[in-house]
């Protein structure tokens, strides 16, 4: 693994493919979950490469080495190279800046966004430590792919440091439109920062219309909106919508477990109805856990029918609890739960069984095979897994998914039966409609659903990577003087 080796794959990401935790034996590095390690990590573990992220542990110094690993521990493939960052750094550029500025920004919660000089400068100098780390494993040659609104001037920082090497960055949230995007003071810093990039990556079209609307009229860079290119320093960065999939096999392959079945069947005895929701997220606010509640407690008030036959099951999987926007969220869901919880449950049925926690993938499975139903309503998501994954994992061909026309995933998933999860009563109506869906339709839609999910899974999505710095890498890269539109 060292520089002098053929090209590779060097994964910068926030969070990467291990955490490292502290134990008496030393620093052991503990798998982490995450749509894009699964993505990404079997093609590492495969051809080697480095993924250059940051452990989440506190660093006790600002110029603290970060390790440098061979992983898997058990059967080395391939690099970590851990960005150490102290409690200061990751109180203002994570759960500040980061969190508290560019994801209710991008989310269009206008009204949440904390903007602070000091927490941008961190950003930026958290950046800066970011390439750094980058340009310690990079050689000419080597593919850097960048990821996520953490790391927005990473591309800027290694255009300038090292011009030759070859750059894809993945935007994995929305893109706001750019009269919002105006509102933050950094805003042309963002957005020049991700033009150090050769390509940029988004989920869908409409992000990547914001961008180049934004490059446009926010830095005034010269945009072909027809093929999607921003001219910019003498380079010609190319902007693309490859929306993100799933290992569609592997949920499948889950699925038919019969440990999995078994667990799935034991849930449904447990909770004991006859038709059973699910809503599976972190707890979030762009996520609608609150109005989905509202809109389960007006269908039980409004169809008592349902009384002691349905129960929603809630998980919501703990997250960034060291922002207090999402400590009173929390407290706000639970009196939510108890309250619904209080008026409706009656012997032992309970019509909210709710649960503070992250699951494993196998359990994760048995709650998706145990659901009729899934609600999937955040107010606004960029893609959201989650959905596709439910799709994957029903091979017995029925369920039904209740999908937010606010997640970048309802553009794909044709056959979701979609909400609008600000209109309490109209979702309730849906809940309703979902809950009484009969089979033949339930197997109509899921049909079409697994189509979609099957053929546009994460295979397919890495070879969009794959194709599009191959051709990258052919093209010429001083455009000075060609025709932008
Ligand atoms: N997930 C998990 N355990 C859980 C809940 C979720 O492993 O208890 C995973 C889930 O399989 C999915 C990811 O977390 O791959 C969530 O991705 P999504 O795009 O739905 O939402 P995000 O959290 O990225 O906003």
């Amino acid at each position: 693994m060292s520089k002098k080796q053929a090209a590779k794959i060097v994964m910068v990401s926030n969070r990467g493919s291990y955490n490292l935790q502290a134990t008496p034996e030393g620093i052991k590095p503990v798998p982490a979950i995450s749509g894009l390690v699964s993505a990404v990590e079997p093609f590492l573990r495969e051809k080697g490469g480095v993924w250059v992220a940051w452990g989440g542990r506190e660093a006790p110094q600002e110029n603290s080495q970060g390790l440098r690993l061979a992983v898997p521990i058990d059967n080395a493939a391939y690099t970590f190279h851990e960005v150490p960052l102290t409690a200061g750094e990751i109180n203002l550029y994570y759960h500040g800046f980061t969190n508290s500025a560019l994801w209710p920004l991008c989310h269009y919660f206008l009204e949440r966004c904390h903007y602070d000089a000091r927490e941008w400068s961190t950003y930026a100098r958290v950046n800066a430590k970011f390439a750094g780390a980058v340009l310690e494993e990079a050689a000419v040659g080597d593919i850097i792919w960048v990821n996520d609104y953490h790391l927005a001037l990473v591309p800027a920082h290694l255009r300038h440091c090292q011009p030759q090497l070859k750059q894809f960055f993945f935007w994995h949230i929305p893109f706001p439109h750019h009269d919002l995007l105006a509102t933050l003071p950094w805003a042309p810093h963002i957005l020049r920062g991700l033009l150090g990039t050769d390509v940029l990556g988004f989920h869908l079209q409409a992000y990547v219309d914001n961008f180049l609307q934004a490059a446009a009229r926010l830095l005034g860079a010269r945009v072909d909106f027809e093929e999607n290119i921003v001219y910019w320093e003498q380079r010609r960065i190319h902007v693309g919508a490859w929306p993100m999939g799933i290992d569609y096999r592997a949920f499948q392959r889950q699925a038919v477990e019969p440990s999995t079945r078994a667990r799935a069947q034991e849930l449904r005895e447990q909770i004991g109805v006859e038709r059973l929701a699910l809503s599976v997220e972190r707890l979030d606010y762009t996520k609608g856990i609150l109005e989905r509640l509202l809109a389960w407690e007006r269908l039980l008030e409004e169809a008592p029918e349902w009384r002691g036959r349905v129960a929603l099951v809630q998980i919501a999987v703990p997250s960034r609890t060291a922002v207090p926007a999402y400590r009173r969220l929390k407290e706000e869901v639970e009196a939510a739960v108890g309250r619904i919880n209080g008026r409706f449950s009656d012997g032992s049925y309970r019509p909210v069984h709710y649960f503070w926690l992250g699951l494993p993938r196998q359990e994760l499975v048995a709650y998706y095979l145990a659901a009729d139903v899934m609600m999937v309503t955040p107010l606004r998501d960029g893609l959201n897994l989650v959905a596709k994954e439910y799709v994957a994992s029903r091979c017995d061909n029925t369920g039904v998914l209740v999908l937010s026309r606010f997640a970048g995933a309802s553009q794909e998933l044709k056959g979701a039966v979609l909400v609008n999860p600000y209109d309490i009563d109209g979702m309730a109506m849906i809940f309703n409609t979902a809950l009484g869906m009969g089979r033949a339709e339930q197997e109509k839609r899921l049909r079409l659903l697994q189509e979609r999910v099957r053929r546009h899974d994460v295979h397919w999505w890495m070879n969009c990577f794959h194709q599009t710095m191959a051709a990258k890498k052919g093209e010429a890269d001083d455009v000075s003087g060609s025709a932008g539109s």
